[in-house]
């Protein structure tokens, strides 16, 4: 089981392929090394089958040119004389003469004629017969090969008989050298390096070759005895030559590897037998450069090996960058996939939750209007207590000058109605001035268009408002700002503020020996703004406290007192003005701190109220 994913595991090693370029390799070596070298040995051995057909050829030739002369010279009637009279010296010196002249003409070595006795009757020029004649002639032979000891090459002799009353009288012998042919072939073994040529005749013994050393050289292998019959038949001229080593029976026509002890190099045998003149004609070709070109060959089949292994691990290689590619375009779109499910999923979460925000922020909202009209009945409710007293005080006060100006018009003091009737109108005037500041107070927020406004006006309208308690607390009040310095924020809102922080430090101080409120405008941002600070000496805030002042509902009044709304509320006005409202603690008291832009640039004064 575990097989099926081995392999393809194994398709994608580059060892894998590192083997197997290795293996293609060797076996392109091997492979094209074989086929180079056989097909170098076919054309080598046709080429050498053509040559020793065409040396095969030309030996018949050269030694066919004269067999039909000594057939010819026996009709002659100069030796058919000489046949009848052999031991006339006429007719030997007569028949002499036309063998020398037929010598000539013939192109031939040696012409010449014998008794039956092998004694030379004439000839073409003086000579002794080769030692070979005797044995030659009892064997009724019409050819055979001698050694000339004078040249040291190979003469070809043919014979004929010649007959007197049907009785052999005696022969013609035809003597002619092959040294000229042997040269030709010595030259052409020196043009061509890669053939040597050899004729070994019926004893195997070399008798002509391309290569001199090899003359007289058995093929095969000639033991001493051998060696000693041979030198004893006085057929070659000189001694036996080391031996050949040649094998015995060789290939005709495919040739057969062979390699001579006399020359160290791969050779190509192939031989040709002359059967009527038993003769056997061998051909060496050198092998070394079909060797050389099959050296090559291989090589050429290793690199085309390894060719081949590198491309199958390139094409693996690049099989794998895509299938690793592919995968990470998968992995890639997946995860592309599962973030836009997330995105879209996070998107519907962040849709309902902004909807639930929006819908809690309408909810909000509507309270915090509720609640900003509720905590300005919540002051209007504060107030109203002291708003009874200071009205009350004038009406009484009105009542009283005015029943005491009846009594001074009847007395007809007419001055003092005049001054009772000022103090009246300036009651009255005060009065109005009060409701007037609730008039306004009570307004909602957007009923009058917010814009710029006279800072030190709104404090002393919220002074105002409060001025009934303070006065009862004895409080010190200072006012530290500019005058007719003019901020950006709606004056009747920004009296809600300061009434707040006032009021709240009033309640601070209420129990203290030291009562001193102090109201303070500072220039902020080179002018652009400014900083309003309400400074009490009460029992400030603890630590803990502070973090939680701005808390709706965070109070430590008594219940009933205080609603823990004040703060939270005048916060959100400076914010609208574009402020922010911060509580800081003193030494002694708090300092609540708002800022706000200034409208117009004006002159600097101290007010004291
Ligand atoms: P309330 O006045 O109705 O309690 P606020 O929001 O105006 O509501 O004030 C919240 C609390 O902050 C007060 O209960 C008080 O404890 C504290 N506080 C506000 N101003 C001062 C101050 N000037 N000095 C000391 N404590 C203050």
């Amino acid at each position: 089981m575990s097989d099926v994913p081995r392999l393809p595991r194994l398709l994608s090693r580059p060892g894998f392929y590192l083997f197997v370029t290795g293996a293609l390799m060797v076996l392109g070596f091997v492979l094209a090394h074989r086929l180079s070298e056989r097909s170098g040995r076919e054309q080598l051995s046709a080429l050498s089958t053509e040559r020793l057909e065409l040396y095969a050829t030309n030996l018949s030739a050269e030694l066919g040119r004269h067999a039909a002369l000594p057939g010819l010279l026996a009709i002659a009637p100069t030796l058919q004389a000489l046949m009848q009279a052999p031991d006339d010296a006429d007719a030997r010196h007569a028949a002499s003469q036309m063998l020398a002249r037929v010598n000539v003409r013939a192109g031939t070595h040696q012409l010449f004629v014998t008794d039956a006795r092998g004694q030379v009757l004439s000839a073409s020029e003086t000579l002794t017969p080769p030692a070979r004649l005797g044995e030659a002639m009892a064997q009724g032979r019409t050819h055979f090969f001698a050694a000339d000891p004078a040249t040291g090459s190979t003469d070809f002799y043919l014979l004929h008989p010649l007959r007197q009353a049907a009785r052999a009288a005696g022969v013609i012998v035809v003597r002619f050298n092959l040294a000229p042919l042997e040269a030709t072939w010595v030259d052409l073994g020196l043009r061509s390096q890669n053939e040597r040529i050899l004729v070994a005749d019926d004893q195997d013994v070399v008798i002509m070759s391309s290569v001199q050393a090899w003359k007289y050289a058995v093929l095969g292998h000639a033991d001493p005895s051998r060696r000693l019959a041979l030198q004893a038949s006085a057929r070659y001229p000189q001694a036996i030559g080391a031996d050949l080593d040649l094998p015995a029976s060789l290939e005709v026509h495919q040739g057969q590897q062979v390699r001579l002890p006399v020359l160290d190099k791969p050779l190509l045998a192939q031989q040709r037998q002359l059967v009527p003149l038993g003769l056997r004609l061998v051909a060496l070709s050198d092998l070394t450069e079909v060797r050389q070109r099959a050296q090559l060959a291989a090589w050429g089949g290793a690199a085309f090996g390894a060719s081949i292994g590198l491309l199958l691990l390139y094409l693996s290689s690049r099989r794998r960058a895509l299938r690793q590619l592919t995968q990470a375009q998968t992995q890639l779109q997946q995860a592309h996939g599962q973030l836009e499910q997330l995105v879209d999923s996070r998107t519907a979460e962040l849709r309902q939750a902004n909807d639930a925000l929006k819908t809690q922020i309408a909810q909000r909202l509507q309270t915090e209007g509720e609640l900003l009209q509720a905590s300005k009945l919540a002051v209007l409710g504060q107030m109203s207590a002291g708003l009874s007293h200071e009205v009350n005080q004038p009406l009484t006060a009105l009542r009283a000058l005015a029943r005491n100006s009846i009594r001074l018009l009847e007395n007809g003091r007419r001055d003092a109605v005049a001054t009772n009737l000022q103090l009246m109108d300036e009651m009255v005037e005060r009065m109005s001035q009060i409701t007037r500041q609730l008039k306004s107070f009570a307004r909602k927020a957007d009923e009058q268009a917010s814009g710029s406004t006279p800072l030190l006006d709104s404090v002393r309208a919220a002074l105002l408002l409060l001025e009934h308690r303070s006065r009862a607390l004895g409080v010190q009040v200072d006012v530290d700002m500019t005058a007719g310095q003019r901020v950006r924020a709606e004056a009747n809102r920004l009296e809600q503020v300061l009434v707040n922080l006032m009021g709240n430090a009033l309640d601070a101080m209420q129990h203290e020996p030291l009562r001193r409120l102090r109201v303070l405008a500072r220039p902020l941002d080179e002018g652009r703004r400014v900083l309003i600070q309400v400074q009490d000496s009460g029992t400030g805030v603890s630590e803990a406290a502070l973090a939680h002042l701005f808390e709706p509902f965070f109070t430590t009044k008594p219940a009933g007192e205080g609603l823990g709304l004040g703060l939270v509320i005048s916060a959100k006005i400076v914010h609208e003005f574009g402020g922010t409202l911060r509580a800081v603690r003193l030494e002694r008291g708090m300092s609540f701190e708002f800022d706000l832009a200034v409208d117009t640039p004006s002159t600097t004064e101290t007010a004291d109220v």
